[in-house]
């Protein structure tokens, strides 16, 4: 499922596509568009060009331009990645893939929008007021967000730390791996309560979430690396690559957690 690290990739091939004019729009499963229609995208897109690509949380908007510089009053297009979108620049040449659903073209190459399961997808917004008001209620991105903001977004309610870390309108970005990831890195259980951190607690909290992300945006995604807990934890060898226990696993918030009983005691 892509996550913070993944749409900062996703933002990286959007780059490249900018600044190019864009001279096809090829809609292959109008199932991925949001609030638009296959014309509409079309007539945004066809001899424009995207401005600068920017990321917030899991969202990536793309601004369209039709002059040298996007204008506040220009469309731009959102892409939420749901739990199996990805982006690629692709020569156009190249064969697609059945789960390309869009693909924007721009001479020899094009965007592809790939998706499996389709459940978020792209949006087409007229302005950047309407994109100011669709990503209102998130969070600061994880990645730009302070200490002191992190530990007074945590402490508003009463909960588990883990659906906490996951709630896009605490911080946006973070999604199951990485909060696992984190958490594990971090020594603490993912049960605890978000008011009974320590100011310990909260430091390694702040200092494994920056290190994680950072090391994580570097590799596009959240890496598999034999130290990490993500490399353990859907392997063959379920044990705590620190301490050699055996991993457990529950649901929390709805989603598979992983935690070493040993590294993150209750
Ligand atoms: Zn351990």
């Amino acid at each position: 499922m892509p996550e913070l690290p993944d749409v900062e990739g996703f933002r990286r091939v959007l780059r490249k596509a900018a600044g190019r004019t864009i001279d096809r729009v090829d809609v292959l499963d109008a199932g991925v568009l949001r609030g638009v229609d296959a014309g509409e995208l079309r007539d945004a897109l066809m001899g424009a060009t995207f401005a600068a690509p920017r990321r917030h949380g899991k969202w990536l908007v793309g601004p369209v331009r039709a002059g040298r510089r996007h204008r506040r009053d220009e469309p731009s297009v959102v892409f939420h990645f749901g739990m199996t979108g990805s982006l690629t620049w692709s020569s156009a040449d190249a064969e697609r893939h059945r789960h390309d659903r869009v693909t924007v073209g721009a001479g020899s190459r094009e965007l592809r929008y790939r998706d499996l399961r389709k459940l978020q997808g792209i949006r087409l917004l007229p302005d950047d007021d309407a994109v100011t008001d669709l990503l209102h209620d998130l969070g600061p991105d994880a990645a730009d967000v302070d200490d002191v903001e992190l530990g007074e977004r945590l402490g508003r309610r009463p909960r588990r730390l883990k659906p906490a870390l996951m709630d896009q309108t605490v911080v946006a970005g973070l999604g199951n791996l990485l909060a696992d990831e984190i958490l594990w890195q971090a020594r603490i259980h993912p049960g605890r309560g978000t008011r009974d951190l320590t100011d310990a607690d909260r430091r390694r909290l702040y200092d494994r979430l920056h290190a994680v992300l950072r090391r994580s945006t570097r590799a596009g995604r959240v890496p598999g690396w034999p130290s990490w807990l993500t490399g353990h934890r859907d392997g063959p060898d379920d044990t705590c690559p620190r301490c050699g226990a055996h991993l457990r696993r529950t649901r929390l918030g709805g989603r598979t957690t992983v935690w070493c009983p040993r590294c993150q005691p209750t």
